[in-house]
């Protein structure tokens, strides 16, 4: 019998009202010939209310009992829950997470899931129950209560239902996912599907539908996600391997507000100096976001990157030390940027994206201070007082508000190979380990390097629309910024045998676009690492730097999205490179064979 989880997330669980409502659904779904696991979380806000109790008494509570107080708050809303189906005539058992045998390490607060048993769930399934599951919460080798940190249950339902080989019904209170947070842009219209990838680059932007590490459970085991409204029977979202409409290649947008510029000038181009910076950053428990290295003149490098605005003081104190050792030239930072960024895996196989984006944040005239790329994802950084503009005028330009009468089904969409998913978990110690698909090497790349570009706003669209003119496909795009300077450097990368031809365009823009120079690396490699969990698991890139700084080699240019971090090395080097990233990542990667 198929089996189906359902997720109620605090707002859906808010009275006893909407539990009898949520026990409906399920019962619902029992009658149609399923069986029926449901997750829960706390109601309401109950969790921040334990969170203010445990502060009344003292500012850092000890982790392992903020955990056995905070895990009470889904034990509250299991219990009612299963009142409420037995109220409604039919039989429910609730479990805590210990009692169904979820186990994790011992992080308290952010604990990782280890294993899961599948038996007593089973069992009560079996004969007739609906299992109801306390999400967010685990146990420990010792015993311990362990939680999964916050907005965890969304991990707790993926994990259950990938080890069940079950279907998973997010239930919440909006209607699905949308191609921009709906709260923030009003035209933002919701989406039939959207691809893991997609929504790991969105989760992580603040669009914040759902906990980040739960999509890429979903990723690993290939579990198809329905994100719905609990409030109306409605078709949500079916988050899977397909996106909606790959012909588009933007399929969605999203702003980070508050975050803040961290700018280190004059740093010494030699193997070890991003290592040493973005280590002593994650020591003090900081995740970097946008990263922006390039390769500056006489020897030295700017090394550009972001952090959320209330990480800008302990950041700061990070780097200093660091600034001095390395005597570089100067650190600056600004405290009033956001971010804007497109997402859509049709972007890999389709050029021109990034050029419209750039037009149309100049048509609003809103200059860009950093932008960085991935393979489906563009990232600009802005001043915060433009950026309710620019989420509009880029969510306008892709015309996110509209769907298109002529895209090819979803259901159509080649889908990738499919893993049995309940084998692949029980066959899995720690399912949540970091794990890392991929470590290549492309030596089919150069970079080309425009330095001293006037800080205005256009520069970027007006050369990447002179780019794409000449049908030159361009990979990595990176620009940075000066403070004291008003002048930028915009370096990307293309196929060698394009790099002529793009230095010849470039350089006959030199009226309109006026810049100080421009060189080419006419050999590069570039070295990526793909994987699952990049995010989440923060040590990924400085893994990365510390191999290549090990294995003496120098990085020119570095770029990380949520599923792959990409550095940009010399191609005598690109060898090197990859043995040293294959050594580092070995633990983590599929066995060859
Ligand atoms: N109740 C927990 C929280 O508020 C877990 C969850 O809602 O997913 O973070
Ligand atoms: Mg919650």
């Amino acid at each position: 019998m198929s089996i189906i989880v359902q997720k109620f997330g605090g707002t859906s669980v808010a009275t006893t009202e909407k539990i009898l409502s949520a026990a409906r659904k399920a019962i619902k779904a029992q009658q149609d010939g399923h069986q029926v696991v449901m997750v829960v979380s706390a109601m309401g806000k109950n969790t921040d209310t334990l969170v203010s109790l445990a502060h009344e008494l003292m500012d850092r509570p000890p982790a392992r009992e903020m955990d056995m107080l905070l895990s009470t708050g889904e034990q509250v809303s299991v219990a009612l829950t299963a009142m409420a189906i037995v109220s409604l005539g039919h039989k429910a058992v609730s479990l805590t997470g210990a009692q169904i045998g979820i186990r994790t390490n011992n992080a308290f607060g952010k604990a990782r899931i280890i294993s899961i048993s599948t038996d007593r769930m089973q069992k009560l399934l079996d004969d007739g129950n609906i299992v109801i599951a306390a999400g967010f919460q685990g146990i420990d080798e010792d015993f311990n209560i362990t939680t999964l940190g916050r907005g965890g249950s969304d991990t707790t339902a993926v994990s259950l239902a990938a080890v069940l080989g079950a279907n998973c019904e997010i239930y919440t209170d909006v209607d699905g996912v949308y191609t921009a947070d709906p709260r923030v842009v009003k035209t933002a219209r919701k989406v039939s599907h959207t691809s893991y990838d997609e929504m790991l680059e969105l989760a992580s932007l603040g669009a914040g539908v759902m906990h980040s590490r739960s999509i890429e459970f979903a990723k690993k085991f290939n579990v198809p996600v329905h994100v719905r409204n609990s409030q109306v029977d409605n078709e949500g979202t079916l988050i899977s391997t397909v996106t909606e409409d790959p012909s588009r290649g933007v399929s969605g947008a999203a702003i980070t507000l508050d975050e803040a510029r961290i700018t280190l000038t004059g740093v010494p181009n030699k193997p070890g100096s991003s290592n040493a910076i973005f280590s002593s950053i994650a020591q003090a428990n900081i995740t970097v976001d946008m990263i922006v290295q390039d390769a500056g003149a006489d020897g030295l490098s700017n090394i550009s990157f972001t952090v959320p605005s209330s990480d800008l003081a302990p950041t700061l104190e990070a780097v200093q030390p660091i600034g001095e050792q390395l005597d570089i030239q100067s650190i600056s930072h600004r405290d009033n940027v956001s971010k804007i960024s497109v997402v859509g895996i049709g972007m890999a196989q389709q050029s021109g994206v990034s050029d419209r984006m750039f037009r149309a944040l100049a048509e609003n005239d809103i200059n860009i201070h950093m932008i960085t790329t991935s393979q489906i994802k563009i990232s600009v950084l802005v001043d915060r007082d433009q950026a309710m503009n620019a989420i509009y005028a880029v969510h306008n330009t892709f015309e996110l508000d509209r769907t298109n009468p002529e895209a090819v089904p979803a259901e159509s969409q080649q889908a990738k190979a499919d893993v049995d998913p309940a084998a692949a978990a029980n066959e899995l110690q720690g399912l949540e380990e970091l794990s890392i698909t991929d470590v290549s090497l492309d030596t089919t790349q150069a970079t080309i390097s425009i330095q001293g570009v006037a800080d205005t706003p256009g520069i970027a669209a007006t050369i990447f629309e002179k780019v794409a003119q000449e049908n030159i496909v361009v990979d990595m795009i990176i620009q940075s910024y000066l403070d004291q300077t008003d002048i930028a450097s915009l370096s990307f990368t293309v196929d060698r045998q394009d790099v002529e031809r793009t230095l010849a365009a470039i350089n006959a823009m030199k009226n309109d676009v006026p810049f100080q120079h421009v060189a080419s690396n006419p050999a590069v490699a570039k070295l990526s690492v793909s994987g699952i969990g990049l995010r989440s698991h923060t040590g990924v890139a400085i893994r990365m730097f510390e191999s290549l700084a090990e294995a003496g080699l120098n990085i020119e240019m570095i770029n990380t999205s949520e599923v792959r971090v990409n550095v940009v090395v010399d191609d005598s080097q690109g060898a090197d490179g990859l043995k040293a990233l294959n050594k580092a990542f070995a633990d983590v990667m599929p066995s060859a064979g």
